[in-house]
């Protein structure tokens, strides 16, 4: 089963796929944290992703598409993919139709006022990524790395990223809806309730 995540950044995607990942055996593809680590090692992609994602902007469409496409080529688990991150309008969405089918899309939703103080107050590990609220101190909850806040989820580029989802990325609830294959869940809540619900969701669609 392939599962599309939609939210806004910060509503919580990432964690959700993280988790369902280690515990349901899906492969989790991240597009943030992919680029993420094209950066640190400075390669081409890198190179290339670097100026959008300082601006907070998406990364051009053919970068983004080339660069998924070659990780499902690489997947050996065929328990099924979570995509993270991806797509992030309709044109990536098209792209990837017939690449790869999409079983269902999970929209988490979290009010924008809610995801700007949590963005504004996230920290990242810089060993394992885990991401966490800076009342948790400066030491990674999971593997007691150092965290540090991401240049993207400084204020002035916060509200960017934001402006890029509503005009870009939220057409895509309607896209799935349509097909018949959206779930929504209130994501803001407790981290367990909302795995839970999505686990149930997701079993129901089996
Ligand atoms: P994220 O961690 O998913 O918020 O992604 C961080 C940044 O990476 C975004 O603000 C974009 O600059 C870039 N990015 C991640 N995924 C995509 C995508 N599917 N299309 C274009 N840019 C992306």
């Amino acid at each position: 089963m392939n599962i599309v995540f939609l939210g806004s950044p910060g509503a919580g995607k990432g964690t959700q796929a993280v988790r369902l990942a280690e515990k349901e055996n899906f492969s989790h593809i991240s597009t943030g944290d992919i680029f993420r680590a094209e950066l640190k090692n400075n390669t081409p992609l890198g190179m290339k992703a670097k100026e959008y994602i300082e601006k907070g902007e998406l990364v051009p469409d053919e970068l983004v598409v080339n660069m998924v496409a070659t990780r499902l080529a690489e997947l050996e688990s065929n328990s099924g993919c979570l995509l993270d991150g991806f797509p992030r309008n309709l044109a990536q969405a098209k792209a990837m139709e017939g690449k790869i089918p999409t079983d269902m899309a999970i929209f988490i939703h979290v009010d924008e006022d809610e995801i700007i103080k949590r963005l504004s107050s996230r920290r990242t590990c810089k060993h394992c990524g885990n991401l966490q609220s800076a009342d948790d101190g400066a030491v990674c909850k999971k593997c007691g790395g150092e965290v540090y806040q991401r240049d993207d989820d400084k204020e002035e580029v916060i509200m960017n990223r934001l402006d890029v989802y509503n005009e870009q990325t939220k057409p895509l609830i309607k896209y799935y809806e349509d097909k018949g294959i959206l779930f929504t869940v209130n994501g803001a809540r407790d981290v367990d309730e909302v795995y839970s619900d999505i686990v149930a969701a997701i079993k129901k669609n089996d």
